[in-house]
Parts: C-alpha cells; structure tokens; sequence
C-alpha cells in the first residue's frame, strides 16, 4: 500500500526544498504556509474564501478544542474535516506548547500535564498517551507528539531534562498511536509527528532530533523556536536542526513567523509552516506588502485611493480594478467598527504569506531561491516585513541582510 504521507522532493537548492506532500484530504505543494483556526475556525474567514486565497491546509489546537466544545462532541459532530466544512489537510498540535504558553495554569509532571482551563477552572489531566487519543478523536489528517517546551532563556540542565523528556513522551505517543492502528476515531489515516526540542543550543537540538529518529515519525516538526530568541538565534538553531532530520519526510516549524522568518527557514531546510500573524494583524490592522508592512488605521491614509498592494490578487486589493477596496475605505471601515475590515486584511494577509512561498518554491525548482529571498529582503526595506536580523558571522549559507 502506498504511503498516504508521503513527500516527494521535486527540487532543492541549497538547503532549500520543494516538494509535494501528500495526505488523505489531498497534496500540498510545499514550501507552505497553514492558516491557524485555533477553536476550529480561521477566524473570520470562511473556507472558500481560504481556498480561493491559496490556503492548503489549516491548523487547529487541541488545548482549546478539548476544552471546548470537547473532543467527544467534535467527533460527534463528525470531526473537525467535517465541523470545520474544510476538505484540505488538517493538523493539530499536541497542546503541549499551551503549558508555555499558559504556564501559570498547567503544571507537569512525568506522567503528563494537569491545566486548569482558562475557560471556566476546570483540571484537565493530558498524557502523551490522552494528547494521542483527544487528537484521534479530533480526527485530523496529522497530529503531534506532546513535548516539553521550556521557557528561554534556560539552564543547559533544565533543557537537557525538557528534550528528554520530550523524547520519552515521544515514545508513549507513538505506542498509543500504533495501538490505534494509526487512524482517527473515524478510521482514516493519521499521521503523528515527532516534535525537536532543545532551545538554541546545537547540541540539545541534535540531541533532540537523535532522540526522535529510531521512532520513524511520518513527519518532523522543530518546536520551542520564536519564544522570545533573536531572530538570528532562530535561524542558527535553524541551521544546526534541519540536517539531523530525514531528507524524505516533511519538517514542520512551529508557530513561526513573519515573512522573514519563513524566508530565512526555508533556505534552511523548513517545509511547512504555522502562525497566527497573518490572520492577527489583519484583525489589528497591520498588513504586509510587497513595499514592508503598513497600518491601515493611520491618517495618512484616510483619503487614499489605491489599494493596500497593486500587485495584490486578494479579495481587498484584486490588483486594483473593479471590486478592489481603497486604503481609505479599509480605514474607515476599521474606524467604523465595521467586520468586514478585519476580514479583509485577514484574507490580504494570508495571500501574502501564501504568494510569498508559492514564488520562493517556483524560484527554488528554478535554482534561483537565494536570488529571490535577497530580492524579496531588499523590497521590505531595513524595517517593512523584515524583522531585525542579521546573519550569524561566518554563516556561509546567510542570506544577506541589509542593516
Ligand atoms: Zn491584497
């Protein structure tokens, strides 16, 4: 029987990937980028819109949804392909990022995470072995091994303790994952992915990816990254990460981040990506464009006519011709409290950060992706979508920065 995850390198260059990755609900090209729909919705977006935009795939979270409505009513309710009226590739993730993030309402041990829902006060155990089975019963195409994700910085001891616990937790996930045979409540396919840990330091991340690899997850994700680190420490641990891990199985980094960060990761050997940035800055107003980032709320724009980006295709700019929302419509419907503002730039962020990777992997099949991320880099400016970087000294495989 075929692998129904299996990835297929088309190109590379570099360290740079494209390939397609298949899953039960269809292939993704990739490098790619999936919108988050943390509660089992893309906020304020509906799923055609998404398609139309070029979303592929579309991550929800499992702390959230196991606390509300419930793992057992979303399989009741069919699963979340079906709740979520989305027929591409779903993922959730562990819920083991929510003890960071939410650090002060969840407490853990060997045996699991105990969290007091943030909701209404109620404990809430999860053991790698309860993560796997909430996530089967979420029932989407690909679910994560809980991990231990440590706040940084962090004591070399405390992380050595976190990546190998991290990688023990691995172990029981993936037996409670064989033990359901691999499949969803409903009976498809599931994929489980491992998880790297190990902060910014080389050795704790080799360490990590060591300890992963006998366990021959479908997929590799590298966690614990964009929690407070220079950007330059992430695409150093970037680097030190991504050559421990297979070549013919997708890598998958977590929670990152803006345009830069994507560009930066998938010259270093990244697949996939997840962020709420697109979706919540366009919700706060901030949208990216291909001259650097601008505030649709400032005055400057009250009577402006163009769109948010002329070279655009989304549904607020569409190049600037019939339909396409002004810059100064776009502030007033903000100002106005009006829902369809934050939709709109929702919807002309999410086609950035998809365009964004659709041209870098065409420039990577062509063997021209450092060219292009230069190209991209130097557009934004020194502030613009460009986060403050600079590429570590010696790096010979940095893209070139401007200060
Ligand atoms: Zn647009």
């Amino acid at each position: 029987m075929s692998d129904p995850f299996a990835f297929d390198l088309a190109a590379t260059d570099g360290a740079a990937r494209a390939g397609t990755w298949s899953t039960p609900h269809g292939a993704v090209p990739t490098p790619a980028f999936m919108p988050v729909g943390t509660a089992g919705s893309v906020k304020g977006v509906m799923p055609e819109q998404l398609a139309a935009i070029g979303s592929t795939q579309i991550l929800a979270n499992t702390y959230h949804l196991a606390l509300r409505p419930g793992a057992d009513v979303v399989a009741e309710l069919g699963g979340l392909h079906r709740m979520m009226a989305w027929d591409g590739p779903i993922l959730t993730d562990s819920g083991g990022f929510q003890v960071f993030s939410l650090a002060a309402l969840a407490t853990m041990t060997e045996e699991g995470v105990r969290f007091t829902s943030h909701i209404d006060g109620a404990k809430m155990d999860l053991t790698p072995e309860d993560s796997v089975d909430v996530q089967a019963q979420l029932g989407a195409d690909v679910m994560m091994c809980l991990d231990e994700c440590p706040p940084l910085p962090c004591e070399p001891e405390r992380m050595q303790a976190a990546v190998d616990r991290t990688t023990r937790w691995a172990q029981r996930c993936r037996d409670q994952w064989d033990a359901r045979d691999r499949r969803t409540a409903g009976g498809d396919p599931q994929a489980l992915f491992g998880i790297v840990q190990g902060g910014v330091d080389p050795a704790m991340r080799e360490r990590s990816a060591r300890g992963l690899l006998p366990l021959e997850f479908p997929g590799y994700a590298i966690g614990g990254l964009s929690v407070g680190e220079a950007p330059s420490e992430m695409y150093r641990t970037l680097e030190a990460t991504t050559p421990f891990l297979p070549v013919e199985k997708p890598r998958y980094l977590m929670g990152v981040g803006t345009p830069t960060d994507l560009l930066h990761a998938v010259m270093r050997g990244v697949d996939l990506f997840d962020c709420v940035m697109p979706t919540r800055n366009g919700r706060n107003g901030s949208v990216f464009t291909s001259a650097g980032t601008l505030k649709i709320k400032n005055a400057a724009h009250a009577r402006d006519d163009s769109p948010i980006d002329l070279s655009c295709d989304c549904p607020a700019c569409k190049r600037g011709g019939p339909g396409s929302f002004s810059r100064g419509t776009l502030r007033h419907l903000f100002l106005a409290g009006e829902m369809l503002a934050p939709i709109l730039l929702s919807l002309h962020n999410l086609r950035f950060y998809h365009r964004l990777l659709a041209e870098l992997r065409a420039a990577i099949v062509r063997g021209e992706a450092r060219a292009f991320v230069a190209a991209e880099l130097a557009k934004w400016g020194g502030g613009a979508n460009v986060a403050a970087v600079n590429p570590p000294p010696g790096d010979p495989t940095a893209v070139p920065i401007r200060p």
